[in-house]
């Protein structure tokens, strides 16, 4: 589904990570918009979850408890949509631990091959973060703006932060697979965000066969930077497959132009998600709050 209405926005950011506004404002924008409810899924972090149930339940919007997970195949980052899983999974903890360690001295790393060149330092960055923020490049790109070395984080991305410039690095990731085995795992469903994406990088036949084999339950379909040709290979896909398909905003605030509710995904795909999941509850499904 393509546009805003009562459906869910399945993708979205708060100042938890590299969002802009507080898990509870991001709520209530999506109450506001007319949403039936939203996922919460920041980058490698549910410390957003206890902010966003609050709000949930005093807007009156569903709130699907969730996460973006790091993962790598190959030298490609591949995002997994994690919801409904137990937030206090030990594996799942430890290793979204060890993402944000790597998280974070990758930035540092990053940001000192910058200050050979340009007027930054780490101080600027933390400026642009709350402290239990999963930090990321965006940041970074905040910190440059606000040095004035760029307009706005677009133009830091497609600029200093170009791979190209040579000033960064990746962090740690586990494999796609496992990342979908950790959130089965953890009784959450998994879902791959923004896979026909030019930057998700390749998506085979067997790649998929692999992650559907380990418990994958979808794709995110709706989402703007998926690309036509790309979207025809998921619903294959999704058809041979019997998986679901979602469609999000991943709105990350004033951080990106995407807007809440941009796409949204149908009320029949979210039951089956919220059937699937053993690891958390919807809040504000009935009878939660
Ligand atoms: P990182 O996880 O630290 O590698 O940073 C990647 C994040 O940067 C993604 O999750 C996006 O939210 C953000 N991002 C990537 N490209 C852009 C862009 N052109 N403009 C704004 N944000 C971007
Ligand atoms: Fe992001
Ligand atoms: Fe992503
Ligand atoms: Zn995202």
């Amino acid at each position: 589904m393509t546009g805003s209405g009562a459906g869910f926005d399945l993708h979205t950011h708060s100042s938890f990570s590299d969002g802009t506004e507080l898990p509870g404002r991001v709520v209530g924008l999506a109450a506001a918009a007319g949403l039936a409810g939203l996922a919460l899924t920041d980058h490698d972090t549910t410390k957003g979850w206890a902010d966003a149930t609050t709000a949930a339940c005093a807007q009156g919007i569903a709130l699907i408890p969730g996460m973006e997970l790091s993962s790598r195949h190959q030298s490609a980052t591949v995002h997994i949509l994690a919801f409904l899983f137990d937030p206090h999974d030990s594996d799942l903890v430890d290793e979204t631990d060890r993402i944000q360690r790597s998280r974070h001295e990758r930035a540092r790393r990053i940001v000192d091959r910058i200050a050979v060149d340009y007027s930054l330092e780490w101080a600027d960055v933390l400026a642009q973060t709350t402290d239990e923020a999963t930090i990321g490049r965006p940041h970074i790109a905040d910190a440059l703006v606000a040095r004035g070395h760029t307009p706005d984080r677009n133009s830091a991305f497609r600029g200093i932060l170009d791979p190209r410039w040579g000033y960064g690095e990746p962090h740690y990731a586990p494999s796609p697979l496992r990342a979908v085995e950790l959130v089965r795992a953890a009784g959450g469903v998994p879902v791959l965000a923004h896979p026909a994406a030019p930057r998700s990088g390749p998506l085979d036949d067997e790649y998929v066969h692999k992650l559907v084999d380990g418990g994958l339950f979808g794709f995110e379909l709706e989402h703007r930077e998926n690309t036509a040709r790309g979207k025809a290979r998921l619903v294959r896909w999704a058809n041979m497959y019997d998986l679901v398909l979602t469609g999000a905003s991943d709105y990350h605030g004033s951080g990106k132009p995407n807007k809440l509710g941009e796409n949204v995904t149908d009320p029949a795909v979210v039951n089956r998600i919220v059937a699937e999941a053993s690891g958390s509850r919807p809040v504000n499904w009935p009878g939660t709050c």
